[in-house]
């Protein structure tokens, strides 16, 4: 079964609500301090399924001789594809009788060579037949898949070319953000896509003090005057910073 995933939200969740001079005195509003910058909880989860485990059949061989009845295949076999008894190395699958060479690939037409095969459209496929036509191809490098297939942004990948758009990082264990169509790992989501702290430039991975027409770390947002942070709902402005209630 498939899964496609596809973002349902968008990453940046920004408020933007404006906000300005209250009355007379001049005093600024810090917003909704609850405003969510950049949210973890959008991290998409990686969908893993096994390309083909289940579809992969067993074959066993076994050999016919005359007057043997100790095995299970003692007595005349009959070959499933053209009728004729079996002399020999019998293929037993699909809980019939098959001469090795009557029990052939659809695609190549080659018989089956080993223990495995599978079943396409009614049909027996060797195993290098089915990966070559019938496996999913990764969406990074285009080959086959025939383990582990990782299913994210509506298609199929090898789980070691799923990485990260930034960092390269196999993307298997946590999820990752989505941005342009391309997967990354959190941090260099943060890093590339997150606001930026108008005081230290870092990205802002929590919430966001949005004022004064920038976003900030709550730790950065501080009195320009004693530097602590001002955390009053109104402040004070000198020279585009905040100034707390004490200062101003
Ligand atoms: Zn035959
Ligand atoms: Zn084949
Ligand atoms: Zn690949
Ligand atoms: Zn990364
Ligand atoms: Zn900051
Ligand atoms: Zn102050």
């Amino acid at each position: 079964m498939y899964y496609h995933i596809v973002p349902s939200r968008s990453r940046l969740d920004f408020r933007t609500r404006k906000f300005g001079f209250r009355g007379s005195r001049g005093k600024k509003h810090i917003s909704d301090s609850t405003v969510t910058n950049y949210d973890k909880n959008l991290i998409t989860k990686i969908r893993q399924r096994f390309a083909q485990s289940n579809l992969l059949n067993k074959l066993r061989w076994s050999h016919y001789t005359n007057g043997s009845k100790s095995t299970k295949d003692a007595g005349p076999a009959i070959c499933n594809n053209c009728n004729a008894v079996i002399q020999g190395r019998i293929v037993t699958a699909l809980n019939k009788k098959w001469h090795p060479e009557h029990f052939a690939c659809n695609t190549c037409r080659k018989p089956i060579d080993g223990s495995k095969f599978h079943q396409h459209d009614g049909g027996v496929v060797c195993v290098p037949c089915y990966a070559q036509h019938y496996s999913p191809r990764c969406h990074g490098c285009g080959e086959p898949i025939t383990d582990r297939v990782i299913q994210a942004l509506g298609v199929s990948w090898h789980s070691n070319h799923f990485v990260c758009g930034g960092c390269r990082k196999e993307l298997g264990g946590g999820g990752f953000m989505e941005q342009a169509g391309r997967p990354y790992c959190s941090s260099c989501y943060a890093e590339k896509f997150a606001a930026r702290c108008a005081s230290c430039s870092k990205p802002i991975v929590d919430k966001a003090i949005i004022a004064l027409n920038a976003k900030w770390h709550g730790a950065c947002f501080t009195c320009k005057k004693c530097r602590n942070p001002v955390t009053d709902s109104t402040f004070s402005v000198l020279d585009n910073m905040p100034l707390c209630g004490k200062c101003a």
